[in-house]
């Protein structure tokens, strides 16, 4: 199988999600490329950011800056319910969502819908580090669509964090309005969904389309914000949105000890990032105050 996405030892990141412009990685070593019924699968050993595994041409993580992701899609929404038990996260394939959902001692029972079991299994041999909490005994895998499953499993949840790939290809069903609305019938009372939600710098309508009709259905609604080197310019977003009218986004509801983030470990969240990520800069504050 050839790659047409790497020329003279470079792998670039081209996509019409961010025309114009790619992110370069040296490689070292292909370690694996295939196509499985979803997708295009590739992982390479870079010179500078460890392992890197790319799907449909789309870098989804490296083992250098991976933490500063999976740390926050899984840390806002869990430090913000006050009693998340069960736990259900759509995508997230690698396992790095896992691997901090498990940090967790508050929660009994999570759940990972993957549609391409190809991903799991290419994980668990070649991002080690991510895929350590698959034999955790609170956690069961799913392999399906996750759009489907949301509709069977109504009032199931505590939190659901959705850990998609871009919206093109199978992930585009996970970007719209009605995956929403069959997120919000999956939560329990008082539930909360947290999403990967794009860039501020590409995407700012897609963001603010989103909000308009997660406004629709929930009644608490915000974007907060991680920095990450090999995501398209360097930031990517989560929106977030409660049942619960009283949530306050920015003020966790739980923490996180000093010891507990020196030991679990945790690199990239603590309190003081949890608030301050939803702090935006002024062009994205006014276009999402618009809406
Ligand atoms: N953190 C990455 C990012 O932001 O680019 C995404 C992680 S990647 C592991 C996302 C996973 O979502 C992929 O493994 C993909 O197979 C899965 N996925 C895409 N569409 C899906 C769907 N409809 N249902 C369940 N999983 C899906």
């Amino acid at each position: 199988m050839t790659n047409d996405s790497i020329q003279d030892g470079w792998f670039t990141e081209k996509s019409d999600l961010w025309p114009g412009q790619g992110l370069a990685l040296k490689v070292k070593q292909v370690l694996h490329h295939a196509k499985s019924d979803f997708q295009d699968i590739l992982v390479f050993q870079s010179e500078s950011y460890g392992n890197v595994l790319v799907l449909d041409g789309a870098v989804q993580v490296t083992e250098r800056d991976e933490f500063a992701y999976q740390e926050m899609i899984a840390h806002l929404p869990l430090c913000i319910h006050p009693y998340p038990k069960s736990v259900l996260i759509v995508g997230g394939g690698d396992g790095g969502v896992i691997r901090e959902v498990i940090k967790h001692q508050a929660v009994e029972h999570i759940t990972l819908c993957e549609i391409d079991p190809q991903v799991i299994e290419v994980a668990k041999k070649y991002l080690p580090s991510l895929a350590v909490g698959f034999n955790d005994p609170r956690v069961t895998v799913h392999v399906g669509d996750g759009v489907e499953y949301m509709k069977q499993h109504a009032g199931n949840f505590d939190v659901i964090i959705t850990d998609s790939s871009d919206p093109i290809g199978p992930a585009s069903a996970l970007f719209e309005q009605p995956f929403y609305a069959a997120m919000r019938n999956a939560l329990k009372p008082n539930g909360i969904v947290c999403t990967q939600a794009e860039s501020i710098w590409l995407h700012l309508d897609l963001i603010c389309n989103m909000k308009r009709f997660c406004s629709k259905l929930f009644p608490v609604v915000g974007y907060a914000w991680t920095s990450i080197p090999t995501y398209p310019c360097g930031q990517i977003g989560f929106m977030i949105c409660s049942l619960n009218p009283l949530t306050e986004l920015e003020q966790p509801t739980r923490s996180f000890s000093d010891t507990q983030l020196k030991s679990l470990p945790l690199r990239y969240y603590n309190k003081r990032i949890h608030t301050s990520s939803f702090t935006l800069p002024q062009f994205a504050q006014v276009a999402l105050d618009a809406v």
